[in-house]
């Protein structure tokens, strides 16, 4: 290590990482080539002619990870977002990486659906970004092409396990051979898990009792329909032989099968999303309704208050946006009938995630800053494979940081927001804490507030899943 060389130091930062101990730590940071290169106590790295940040009076965090983004590149007009956009917003927020997923046109087709998302994200990209491969229906011929994704280092996988939006589901027996391929090959697979035959089934019977409007949604995909499907998919996996990873668990019921599992040792890992953190199924009888449909839908109070202590007690592991980008516009249509059955789906929210979970979550005594930061960057960077190269400060490591302003006081508006839509669910909220300064790989990207490197440099980061994820609950 040459301190000498340093191109740029941050100092007199209050550094959280709860990799590091203790956590919070007055710590400066030398960065060198995009990486970090020294840690020292503050005011012992010498400077040397080094460009010089100082964060006095600021949180440093790692580089904030979004293991659940859906980047909106295939249907034009309304929807908006796309790799620039969704990718600027992600990093004015914090988020130095995040995850998207491929789009399968058709069956059998996983590694192609890889090639053509990196083509959409030929242009400006403002963090770094992974792709999970979304499984499409299969011949159990072609799960060779798991393997392949894997070698070419897209080791994680979404296999919808009921249909949706013209994406046929999994069915249990691809289900269990796709993770077989995965314990054999080193791949995760996570999954999307709802019983589609129970939901038709609560939907047709509230439709025919004539209660189509948006205020019976959760009540058309009660809580059974993701805990059933979760408890399956964990016994799937468990028999198969594999991890797995849930995607945007919602139910008190869902979170309490995953917290079981952990404590039998198996590794599984969960996420939720803030939506189902924030708002209650009371938002589906507002007028502004349908600004919240998302499947699975968002809950009762009680579901919520779960989650919050599944996020406290080390069940989940990560909080995902499952952001996509979308117009009011887009929203409001089609259909404009009262149906619940057909709202398009999905809010942006990668901006926000941080300050709300601070406000709402830290400053609320509901997580500690600590956890809500491994939420945020270890563990999604663990059980995606990209540690120890981002997710945490330590030598050798991406140097993508964050520079929260804890006493910054801000309303949300959406003008203020950068995901290119008019509007956000959020509007109006007061937040005590704010994202101020974004670096990747030692650029700094976002500062104040503002952008102030157009160059766009944001690359697809390879990985390769730990064994360690295979052996237990490693996140
Ligand atoms: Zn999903």
């Amino acid at each position: 290590m040459s301190i000498s060389t340093c191109d740029l130091v941050l100092r007199n930062g209050t550094v959280i990482d709860p990799g590091l101990s203790p956590s919070p730590q007055a710590i400066d940071i030398g960065i060198e080539k995009g990486r970090i290169s020294a840690l020292a106590q503050t005011g012992n790295l010498p400077l040397l002619g080094s460009r010089v940040i100082d964060a006095a009076g600021l949180y440093v965090f790692p580089g904030l990870i979004d293991p659940h983004v859906h980047i909106t590149n295939r249907v034009a007009g309304n929807m908006r977002g796309g790799f620039g956009l969704t990718s600027l917003a992600a990093i004015h927020g914090g988020t130095t990486t995040f995850f998207d997923f491929t789009t399968p046109h058709q069956p059998n087709e996983l590694l192609s659906a890889i090639d053509r998302q990196l083509q959409n994200a030929d242009g400006a990209v403002f963090s770094d970004f992974c792709l999970h491969a979304v499984l499409p229906a299969m011949e159990l011929d072609d799960l060779w092409q798991i393997e392949q994704a894997i070698k070419r280092g897209f080791p994680s996988f979404k296999a919808f396990m009921l249909p949706s939006r013209g994406r046929s589901k999994v069915d249990d027996r691809l289900l269990f051979a796709a993770l077989e391929a995965c314990r054999l090959y080193g791949g995760l697979m996570g999954v999307h898990a709802e019983n589609g035959r129970l939901v038709s089934h609560f939907s047709r019977k509230l439709l025919k009792e004539g209660k189509n409007g948006l205020r019976y949604f959760a009540a058309s995909r009660p809580n059974i329909c993701e805990a059933e499907a979760i408890q399956r998919a964990l016994y799937v996996a468990r028999t198969a032989g594999a991890p797995i990873y849930v995607y945007h668990v919602t139910s008190a019921e869902g979170a309490q099968a995953v917290r079981h599992a952990r404590q039998q040792g198996l590794p599984v890992y969960g996420e939720t999303c803030p939506h189902y953190l924030l708002f209650t199924d009371g938002v589906y009888s507002e007028e502004r309704g349908f600004l919240f449909n998302r499947v699975p839908p968002i809950r009762s109070q009680r579901d919520q208050d779960a989650l919050w202590e599944a996020l406290a007690d080390g069940t989940f592991s990560c909080v995902g946006t499952d952001d996509v980008a979308t117009t009011l516009t887009h929203k409001r249509q089609p259909p404009p009938g009262p149906d619940f059955t057909d709202f398009p789906g999905g809010m942006a929210q990668v901006e926000t995630r941080l300050a709300l979970l601070h406000s709402e979550g830290v400053a609320k005594g509901r997580i500690s800053l600590n956890r809500l930061v491994y939420l945020l960057t270890a563990g999604p960077a663990r059980i995606f494979g990209l540690y120890p190269r981002k997710g945490t400060i330590a030598v050798g490591s991406d140097a993508d940081l964050v520079l929260f302003d804890p006493n910054q006081e801000k309303t949300i508006t959406s003008g203020e927001l950068h995901d290119g839509t008019d509007y956000t669910v959020y509007e109006g909220w007061k937040v005590k804490g704010w994202p101020v300064m974004s670096l990747l790989r030692g650029q700094v990207i976002i500062d104040r507030g503002k952008l102030v490197n157009n160059a766009g440099q944001g690359q697809c980061c390879p990985r390769k899943i730990d064994p360690e994820i295979f052996k237990g609950p490693a996140a």
